[in-house]
């Protein structure tokens, strides 16, 4: 009986504040947001009550290895949190409430987002920004905007406040009447209008056919979005980029309801939505969901169609779903919702838990294979165009619902760190994979690291990776390299270093301590610090910060016969080019003049070295042969360099000396017969 009362509550709480406009409404829905976080704070200990024992193990193990190991340097380094407690602080969170309202016919999306702002930086503002970013989805046959109506206060005296539309930047300054300070709030509510745009190819829109079975609503990024203030760039007011995932978001308490007409002429809408389906009510005109996130979130998204097919199952203490058009029956049904399920159990074994109560995924037309969003992620309807299509299908659903781990639970800045989630992600599709069909043998022979070795020669353009979406623009960078193959492969790199153990137990650490958070590469870099015990910066700083790659050449080689000792010199052509110098193992091969192997080890290269070797036999060949996981400039079919010692032709005598010194006793001996001749 209970949730017949919270039904109604809710829902006229929607519609009080959708619809009509009367004054009481501000204090009533301020408690009910008391209320819904008290809940959500009492379902969330339930839900965190049961991960204890995932803790310990990650804790125990960590402390094992790090007893040993530690440096000063990071004796004070905070360890990782027990998961009973909440990993963010409530109260120090943003409430916003977002009640949209789909007109079917113009495919626009009207809404109210009620902001309850949180002041949880150290300075104060006079103003604060949000992202329209539809203003930004110009490139397709219709454009998207949004329009705001309004912006008013919430409270005992409603007063407009003054805003700023900045369309071709996709922003909006909203003016406060007197400064946020620290630790304050501010209530107020944004009225909008969002016209969705048409093209089939955006991360909002409408595409499709009644006719046909195939329309669909999709509405991602898609109100005014809250910018990220941060101590680096201060308020994050990037533009709608056409370069990556143009997103940064913080976590914050949201509600979400989503009104969408009924039409006796057609099937009634298939609702996807972030968030837990708590109620529904339906009139002659329209359907109202309600849905909660029953814990804090980076941003919402949903989708609808009349001719989605959904599948659902429990699985992992999450309601997984799929929802796909009819059309891409043959190729979903099932196997989406397996493929999910699998993924959703191999990323909380192999991270941390997925501390919410549903995951989506949503077919949807699309430019690209796939987009994350929280709880919620969208896959192309267009695989049918691959060779192979289930195996893309796969591809995509694993990547975008491992996001939920990287960008979403742990947060970035995708503008100025984009490689960040990207690489984690791309690395753990491709663990999944392997763990999934260990007789591929994909990391034999890894295509990755051929695809690094090689790009320079392809496209002579630099690559580091450690570079915002804006750096990359200027340097020439191509962002999709650096971010999707580079930035993976070196994780990889650093995974064959570490070894399994301590690689998944510094990730585990990593999301143990940056989850419901914004984390940077260099928080990466110390979680790895303080499960290896040392100082990694030898290996993140060049391979992040490093415009090209190693080109490794054997530059001199000399055998001595006396001493039986060859000296060889190795250099790295790029070093100079660079800001940090390399480090890596590779493996050096002597053979003597039949090809014979007679030595043959991994050596660590660190920039210019200086080799020295006992043999007995003479040499007549080194080769340095990039190994798996080794990383150096090459052509494609010679993955090593290689250098053929001089011969001596007198006991002791290089080949050159001899020579040299034939020449001039030849010069000699000729002066001297034309000296007898004069
Ligand atoms: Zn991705």
């Amino acid at each position: 009986m209970d949730g017949v009362n919270s039904i109604e509550i809710n829902i006229n709480h929607y519609r009080n504040f959708f619809i009509s406009d009367n004054n009481n409404k501000s204090t009533k829905m301020r408690s009910e947001i008391l209320i819904k976080i008290s809940v959500s704070i009492l379902i969330m200990n339930i839900l965190l009550s049961n991960l204890i024992l995932t803790s310990y193990f990650i804790d125990s193990s960590i402390q094992t290895q790090s007893d040993n190991k530690i440096l000063d340097k990071f004796s004070n380094f905070e360890s990782p949190k027990s998961l009973n407690d909440p990993p963010y602080e409530s109260d120090h969170l943003s409430n916003y409430t977002l009640s949209v309202k789909l007109h079917e016919e113009n495919a626009t999306v009207e809404g109210n987002l009620t902001v309850d702002y949180y002041n949880d930086d150290l300075v104060s503002f006079n103003r604060i920004p949000f992202h329209i970013y539809p203003s930004g989805m110009n490139f397709t046959q219709k454009s998207g905007n949004i329009t705001i109506y309004e912006v008013k206060t919430i409270g005992e005296s409603q007063t407009f406040l003054d805003f700023q539309v900045i369309s071709s930047e996709h922003l909006m300054w909203i003016n406060l009447t007197e400064p946020l300070n620290p630790t304050e709030r501010i209530s107020f509510y944004i009225h909008f209008n969002t016209t969705l745009p048409d093209g089939g190819i955006d991360r909002s829109n409408y595409h499709g056919t009644d006719e046909g079975f195939s329309k669909i609503f999709k509405f991602a990024v898609a109100y005014p979005m809250p910018a990220v203030y941060d101590d680096k760039d201060g308020w994050n007011i990037d533009p709608y980029l056409q370069t990556g995932d143009p997103f940064y978001s913080d976590m914050a308490w949201y509600d979400f309801f989503i009104e969408v007409p009924i039409d006796p002429e057609l099937p009634d809408f298939i609702v996807a939505a972030t968030g837990e389906l708590m109620e529904s009510v339906t009139d002659s005109d329209s359907t109202i969901y309600h849905y909660e996130t029953h814990l804090p979130v980076r941003e919402l998204t949903f989708s609808a169609s009349r001719y989605f097919i959904c599948e659902s199952i429990l699985a992992n203490n999450v309601n997984i779903s799929t929802f796909f058009l009819p059309k891409s029956q043959n190729y979903w049904e099932n196997f989406a919702l397996d493929v999910a399920v699998q993924a959703v159990t191999l990323f909380n074994e192999t991270f941390g838990a997925y501390f919410f109560p549903t995951l989506n995924i949503v077919e949807s037309y699309t430019n690209y294979g796939g987009m994350e969003h929280p709880l919620q992620v969208y896959i192309t309807e267009s695989i049918y165009v691959y060779d192979d299509p289930l195996y893309y299908l796969e591809l995509i659903i694993a990547h975008e619902t491992c996001h939920q781990w990287f960008y979403h639970i742990i947060g970035n800045d995708e503008i100025d760190a984009g490689f960040l989630d990207e690489g984690l992600v791309v690395w753990a599709t491709d663990y999944y994979f392997d763990k999934k069909y260990p007789e591929r043998n994909l990391y034999d022979n890894y295509y990755l690291q051929y695809e690094i070795r090689h790009y320079y020669s392809i496209e002579q353009s630099p690559n580091k990776i450690n570079q915002s979406v804006y750096e990359c623009y200027t340097s020439g960078s191509d962002y999709w390299y650096i971010a999707y193959k580079k930035a993976p492969m070196i994780l990889h790199k650093l995974r064959v270093f570490l070894g399994d153990e301590d690689f998944l137990s510094s990730i585990q650490l990593f999301f143990n301590r940056f989850k419901f958070k914004i984390a940077w590469l260099s928080d990466l870099e110390e979680s790895f610090e303080y499960v290896y015990g040392k100082s990694l910066d030898w290996f993140f700083k060049p391979w992040f910060n490093n415009k090209f790659l190693p080109i490794y050449s054997i530059t001199s080689g000399d055998y001595d016969t006396n001493s039986s000792v060859l000296n060889i010199t190795i250099k790295d052509r790029n070093e100079e080019y660079n800001n940090y110098q390399y480090f890596q193992q590779l493996t050096l091969e002597i053979y003597d003049d039949k090809a014979n192997t007679i030595f043959s080890n991994e050596i660590w290269i660190n920039g210019t070295t200086f080799l020295s070797f006992n043999l007995t036999t003479i040499p007549d060949k080194v080769r340095l042969i990039f190994t798996d996981s080794v990383l150096a400039q090459s052509i494609p079919g010679t993955e090593y360099v290689e250098f053929v010692i001089p011969k001596r032709i007198l006991n002791g005598m290089p080949f050159f000396s001899f020579f040299i010194s034939m020449s001039f006793g030849i010069i000699f001996i000729i002066r001297k017969i034309r000296n007898k001749k004069k």
